[in-house]
């Protein structure tokens, strides 16, 4: 949950609140009478939180009649039974010491609509200390108010270092329903013709991520198409009454945004609801604008922790796996082969007189070859293969569900492949290369390392006995 603002309403020195002891000298009755002109909602409960009195103005804000009232939980006026839970725990609580609370809540009135109030309340005690009761007096909060809680919770959000980008993305959904008090929140993205549901918040759970709808059956085809933030209020009475939204989802409310991440519109931020509302704002729209652009900046931290993550797997050179990412898929096919009891190969290959190609067509010649060896790799490998560069001109590939037969056809076919496929070394030129290989099959019980050793002194040994082939690890 987050922080409640109390907010000081004394004036004059804090230490001393203004004495009202003179008000014991008058009659009991003359609360009663203050409360039942009082503009504010004045609401007394018993120790177990059961409302034994309300004045006319809660009356008047929550649109229930006093006897409706009157013995029920005060939970009754709450819009988030867990803000009903934690007051309990912090404030209508016996045992809490401090006195009358200022603080700003949601409540929800009889007709279900919620709304944000400050609040002033806390213990009464009998005139022996005793605690006999509660009591809060409540006001509205006007729309400014309104705003800057809902700014302070978008702060909250955005600064927390407990919540995940997606858990951000949903908690701004969540906030933003509760402030237009519109249920349905979506954040979407659109690919073409198609409006793809990432997050979203839907009390019914009609709408769950991962569901696409066309395009133009969305109200934010219009939203896309404006640029810019817009809101209707009241469908059936606007010219959208005939939009397929509507006469399919049938709703009657909409504010929306498009949602840029660098530079680009990459979907939308909407609430909604079947229900008409009071009509938006230009700050409604001018606040429809800041959360889309807060979810903008999160999808777009996303991206580049995702590019980034993605760098530094690969080799910058051929944009095969990298020897750090190799060796964890390696890791992590050994585990697997050792719970499913399958086969798993690796063939490593080393290019031959590589030294020459460098000699001949400078670096970039080499690079090029190095290259275009990547390709002849990847190429010839199944879907469920892995390519790495383990650095200079050396190369691995792991093989799940591969005995030594199987890896060594893959290598024939990779012998195959590279005799008729010259390498591109200059604009000119291309040049039929050959390497060397060693092939070895994971052993019971073996990991990483000895399997490596093994890979590489077969390696070694196709080296010495004239390169281009393959020799496979014994024992
Ligand atoms: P062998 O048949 O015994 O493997 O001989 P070789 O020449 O292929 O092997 P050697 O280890 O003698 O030389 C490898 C060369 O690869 C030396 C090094 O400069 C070059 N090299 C390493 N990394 C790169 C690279 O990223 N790009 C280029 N162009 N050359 C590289
Ligand atoms: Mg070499
Ligand atoms: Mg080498």
């Amino acid at each position: 949950m987050s922080k409640r603002i109390n907010f000081d309403m004394s004036s004059g020195d804090k230490d001393e609140p203004p004495s009202i002891a003179g008000l014991n000298a008058f009659s009991p009755s003359l609360l009663a009478d203050i409360f039942n002109q009082l503009p504010e909602a004045v609401v007394v409960a018993d120790m177990s939180r059961r409302v034994v009195y309300a004045n006319p103005a809660t009356e008047r804000l929550f649109g229930y009649c006093r006897s409706e009232m009157i013995g029920q939980r005060t939970s009754l006026f709450y819009a988030h039974s867990e803000d009903f839970n934690e007051q309990g725990e912090q404030r209508y609580n016996p045992n809490v010491n401090g006195g009358m609370d200022n603080y700003r809540m949601s409540y929800r009135c009889a007709d279900g609509s919620v709304f944000l109030a400050h609040t002033c309340g806390g213990l009464l005690r009998d005139l022996e200390g005793k605690p006999s009761g509660y009591i809060a007096l409540v006001r509205p909060s006007r729309p400014m108010e309104k705003s800057i809680d809902t700014l302070q919770r978008l702060h909250a959000i955005s600064a927390n270092p407990a919540l995940d980008r997606g858990a951000r993305i949903d908690a701004i959904l969540a906030l933003g329903a509760s402030h237009f008090d519109l249920p349905l929140a979506i954040q979407s993205r659109i690919d073409g013709e198609q409006y793809l549901v990432e997050h979203c918040v839907s009390p019914d759970g009609a709408v769950v991520p991962g569901a696409r709808f066309d395009l133009p059956g969305t109200y934010c085809v219009t939203t896309l198409r404006a640029g810019r933030p817009v809101g209707f209020h009241h469908t059936a009475q606007s010219e959208l009454k005939k939009h397929p939204c509507y006469l399919n989802f049938g709703l009657e409310s909409y504010i929306g945004s498009p949602i840029h991440v660098g530079g680009r519109v990459y979907g939308t931020l909407n609430f909604s609801s079947p229900e008409p509302c009071s009509p938006f704002t230009p700050d409604d729209l001018i606040f429809m604008q800041l959360l889309a652009d807060t979810v903008g900046h999160e999808i777009h931290e996303r991206e580049m922790n995702d590019q980034l993550r993605a760098l530094a797997r690969t080799d910058e050179l051929t944009g095969l796996a990298n020897r750090r990412a190799i060796m964890e898929t390696l890791e992590w096919q050994i585990a697997r082969a050792r719970r499913s009891g399958l086969p798993l190969c690796v063939l490593s290959m080393d290019l031959d007189h590589f030294k020459q190609v460098n000699d001949t067509w400078g670096h970039a010649g080499g690079d090029s070859a190095l290259r275009a060896f990547a390709r002849v790799l990847v190429r010839s490998c199944r879907e469920v293969d892995r390519c790495g560069r383990l650095g200079g001109e050396e190369f691995i590939m792991v093989l799940p569900d591969t005995d030594l037969d199987g890896g060594r056809a893959v290598a024939e076919r990779l012998y195959d492949t590279m005799a008729a496929t010259p390498l591109q070394v200059s604009d000119q030129d291309r040049i039929t290369m050959t390497f060397s290989a060693g092939l070895a099959l994971l052993r019971p019980e073996e990991t990483v390392a000895p399997l490596l050793h093994r890979v590489d002194a077969a390696l070694y040994q196709a080296k010495n006995s004239g390169r281009n082939r393959l020799c496979v690890a014994g024992d």
